[in-house]
């Protein structure tokens, strides 16, 4: 067992005060809490090793480059790469698909078909019609049931030799939903496709293991699993990432360069134009071990316990519906009968609470269910059975005064 108290005071900001009330922080789906040895490990970069990496000979820079490096070997171990060159240090996932869909564009012909699912966030959705548009392939969109699931069948008759890409998320940032990737991966490569996995929402509650899903890509960002924000990692198998052309032309990526041509630097340099956020990748890793430190088998123990009590919690709050109830992470998203999700938002952040309303960058999400968005309340390791005790008292307080 978790002891959760000792676990929150690594969390400065946790015991702020926000509108003079305690915080209580349920916006981990949108970017997770930093503990102090992440923020302090910010500043010993800075005030110990900064300068620039794989550049000089000079100390420093050896110690930068060694600093960085190191992080990479960690987290190609975290997620079980098989090699660590690949694994591209990004800004996030949103950069880490685009990349991936620029290097499509010299693949993709006419007639050639994308495969996305209706639970994705928009960073997962408008690169790929970016990409279609560029190179007249087609998208097609696994549907959903009113659970939340994506449906296999429909999926399954997607399918054909037509299909050159899938792309789904590992688990729904809007509803939470755990999706059946190695099934999906699966399917997909017997038909000869890739597959791009968006484990943005994933990571800060399990550890994925890319070898065993086989998937070709996973995309992540650092900042929701309490690394720094602007970081992120793009894992991508070594053939593909040999296959796909660099994203970034500068510094840092080539091999050598005249005006008559340009050779590209080795994986994974190729992917990493310029100066890249050196002091974010290295923290990124002490991020890592901070979460192993923690246990992920401890953190999805702890989450359950979070999820069933705030579904038990919610549920007595008559007019509340629930979205999404398969399978899935400690996420809850609902609304409550005739009240607009962001007038609940407003008064229970004036009790300190923050949770996200809105359509959570899901749009199609909202529109299969015919609302205007949610309410969604995200917990993290570091959340409390009381804390949901408090959100929900906050709740039936604003219901009584907006009914
Ligand atoms: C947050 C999120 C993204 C985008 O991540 P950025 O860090 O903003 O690039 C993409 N997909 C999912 C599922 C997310 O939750």
């Amino acid at each position: 067992m978790l002891d959760i108290q000792k676990i929150r005071a690594d969390f400065p900001i946790l015991s702020e005060k926000v509108n003079g009330k305690p915080l209580v922080y349920f916006d981990n789906g949108a970017t997770s809490q930093k503990p102090q040895i992440v923020i302090d490990a910010i500043a010993k970069y800075y005030q110990e090793i900064n300068a620039n990496i794989h550049r000089g000979v000079h100390t420093l820079s050896q110690l930068a480059t060694d600093a960085y490096e190191i992080s990479r070997v960690k987290i190609q171990h975290h997620i079980n790469a098989k090699f660590s060159h690949e694994v591209l240090f990004t800004s996030g996932t949103t950069h880490g698909i685009n990349l991936v869909t620029n290097g499509f564009a010299s693949i993709l012909k006419p007639g050639d078909e994308v495969i996305v699912s209706s639970l994705e966030h928009h960073s997962n959705i408008v690169p790929w019609q970016m990409l279609c548009e560029k190179t007249g392939a087609t998208l097609k969109v696994i549907p959903m049931n009113e659970e939340g699931e994506l449906i296999m069948e429909a999926y399954d008759a997607l399918l054909s030799e037509k299909t050159k890409v899938v792309t789904v998320n590992h688990i729904s940032n809007a509803l939470g939903i755990i999706n059946p990737i190695k099934y999906m991966i699966e399917k997909a490569h017997a038909v000869g496709a890739a597959v791009l996995i968006d484990g943005a929402q994933a990571v800060p509650h399990l550890k994925p293991d890319v070898q065993d899903l086989d998937c070709d890509f996973y995309a992540f960002s650092g900042h929701k699993m309490c690394g720094p924000t602007g970081t992120g990692i793009l894992y991508g198998k070594e053939e593909w990432l040999n296959k796909l052309p660099p994203y970034q032309g500068g510094g840092e990526m080539i091999k050598e360069v005249t005006f008559e041509k340009t050779t590209y630097a080795d994986l994974p340099h190729k992917f990493e134009a310029g100066t890249p956020n050196i002091a974010g990748g290295i923290v990124l890793g002490t991020a890592v071990d901070y979460l192993n430190h923690i246990g992920f088998h401890n953190i999805h123990q702890h989450e359950t316990h979070l999820l069933e009590h705030a579904t038990k919690r919610l549920l007595e709050i008559e007019g509340l519906k629930i979205y999404g109830t398969g399978n899935k992470a400690s996420v809850v998203s609902f609304n409550i009968d005739g009240i607009h999700p962001y007038d609940i938002g407003s008064i229970i952040d004036k009790l300190g609470i923050a949770v996200r309303t809105g359509h959570h960058c899901a749009q199609p999400i909202m529109n299969f269910f015919c609302i205007p968005g949610t309410i969604r309340a995200s917990f993290s390791f570091y959340n409390t059975k009381e804390e949901i005790d408090i959100m929900v008292e906050a709740i039936k307080k604003a219901k009584t005064m907006l009914s």
